[in-house]
């Protein structure tokens, strides 16, 4: 089966030979997993430079049998581009040129590889910015965005992905190069993670800069209040552009990784809200008269950062907490469910409950304006016995959230680690029609397969 696979992707080599493909050992094994640490295995690594590099390869794998891996940064939470056994990643590492700008129609033209951050850095001498920012926008792709349908902190007020997608470019299995505006396929390729079709390149909508923005972290109280603090303070007419929730533990986890504890000024035992407003200087203005009212009201502490550079350090904090928690054990269980706002308040309280019932070490945050939950278990995965009680939890987990009318993920998506639990979010009948998208698009399994719905109907029966 090896031989059979290296004579395969030999073949392949010499069919595409003005690719660069790489099949030694330390680019499988650094091509092999992603953010989840999952490792899998591939014969080799593409990297394409052009759409017909692109078209050229995929073509070949596919007569050859060979599988794809879309792979962008590999910051996926969800493997979606970890191989499989005898698939081809093709990187878009080497495809990352912005293509064109068009500020009358506030749209700009980019190649999937290209990392949001530079993105965002292009934009910003022009006084555009591109609004799904996910807290990894500094290494995501694009491309890997519009596969995940990535969310972020901003999402509160912008929206996820898919509404600044307005046609995408893009290779089909069989290697034909097609552009789809907004709709039919596109509705299908964005947060297909990787499934259906692989993307070469983006128009999207991108907005001018507001004029001013000011950042606030407020120190509340117990996790479940502050929910519903954020709740009470919406009601009294605050408007932020950001809303994220970080829970007492996680808010100790990340200004202890970047030696800021002092910010917390003696209330480890607090959670936080972290918040942005935007606008016009006087809209900002109004809205942190509105927010210090409010918290000298109710006893709330509140950090206010007006200049870009303390901004920034808030931002810092807030972008830092995934780092900072994966440094906190060996390995950890990250699952992102999304919950209908009014159930945020009792799901902190349930979920921390779930996970000590297992003995289990938990840390909540996220983006609590959109109801996405980021919940983190410190495992060892040399402890079989805590690994086996970290599945139990997350078991339970899904359960009370999907009885609650939630949803598996919020914007990590479904990849190798919540496939199993595909059915407990969909019916029979949905899935089969998922299987059957996929089964039209991609007939012959080439991008992704064992991932997402891609055969599911084997697996739940
Ligand atoms: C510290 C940290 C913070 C994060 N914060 C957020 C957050 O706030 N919001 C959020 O949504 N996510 C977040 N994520 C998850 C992750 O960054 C996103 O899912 C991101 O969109 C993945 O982009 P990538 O370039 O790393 O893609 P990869 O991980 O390489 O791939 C992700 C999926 O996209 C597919 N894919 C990649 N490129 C293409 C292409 N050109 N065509 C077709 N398919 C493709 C892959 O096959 C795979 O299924 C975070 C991750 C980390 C590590």
């Amino acid at each position: 089966m090896i031989d059979e696979s290296r004579m395969r992707v030999k073949e392949l080599k010499r069919r595409i030979r003005n690719v660069t493909l790489h099949t030694e050992d330390y680019y499988r094994i650094a091509y092999g997993y992603d953010a989840t640490g999952i490792r899998g295995s591939c014969v080799g690594v593409a990297f394409p430079e052009s759409e017909c590099d692109l078209a050229l390869i995929i073509k070949n794998a596919n007569s050859l049998g060979i599988p794809i891996i879309p792979r962008g940064a590999g910051t996926g939470f969800s493997g979606g581009s970890v191989p499989v056994d005898g698939s081809l990643v093709v990187s878009t590492e080497k495809i990352r040129r912005v293509l064109s700008f068009d500020r009358e129609m506030n749209e700009v033209e980019v190649e999937s590889g290209i990392v949001n951050g530079k993105l965002q850095d292009y934009l910003k001498p022009f006084g555009f910015f591109y609004p799904p920012d996910p807290a990894s926008y500094k290494v995501s792709t694009i491309g890997g965005n519009i596969a995940e349908n990535a969310g972020g902190p901003r999402a509160y007020k912008y929206g996820v992905t898919r509404r600044y997608v307005r046609s995408l470019k893009w290779i089909t299995s069989t290697g034909e190069y097609l552009e789809s505006q907004q709709g039919g396929p596109t509705a299908f390729l964005i947060g297909s993670e990787g499934t259906l079709g692989f993307i070469y390149s983006a128009r999207l909508a991108v907005f001018p800069i507001p004029k001013a923005r000011k950042t606030f972290l407020l120190g509340a109280s117990g996790d479940g209040d502050t929910m519903n603090l954020a709740s009470d303070l919406l009601h009294s007419g605050f408007r932020p552009s950001v809303l994220e929730f970080i829970d007492s533990k996680t808010i100790r986890c990340v200004a202890e990784y970047l030696g800021i504890l002092s910010i917390l000024e003696n209330r480890g035992d607090s959670s936080y809200l972290f918040l942005e407003v935007e606008g016009t200087e006087i809209e900002t203005d109004e809205q942190q008269r509105h927010l210090n009212d409010y918290c000298e009201c109710h006893g709330l502490t509140l950090t206010t950062a007006e200049k870009e550079e303390d901004r920034e350090i808030l931002w810092e904090l807030r972008r830092s907490i995934s780092p900072s928690l994966a440094r906190r054990s060996i390995t950890k269980v990250n699952e992102d469910i999304a919950l209908p706002l009014g159930k945020l308040p009792e799901a902190v309280v349930r979920i921390h409950e779930l996970a000590r019932d297992k003995r289990l070490d938990c840390y909540i945050f996220g983006h609590c304006g959109d109801g996405n939950l980021h919940i983190n278990i410190m495992t060892d995965r040399r402890n079989k016995k805590e690994m086996e009680r970290a599945g139990e939890f997350v078991e339970n987990l899904f359960l009370y959230v999907i009885a609650a009318g939630g949803t598996l993920s919020g914007e990590h998506g479904v990849g190798i680690t919540k496939r199993p639990f595909l059915s407990l979010a969909f019916s029979p009948g949905e899935l089969r029609l998922q299987e059957k998208i996929k089964g039209v698009i991609d007939p012959g399994s080439t991008f992704n397969p064992g991932k997402y719905f891609d055969n599911i109907m084997e697996e739940v029966g």
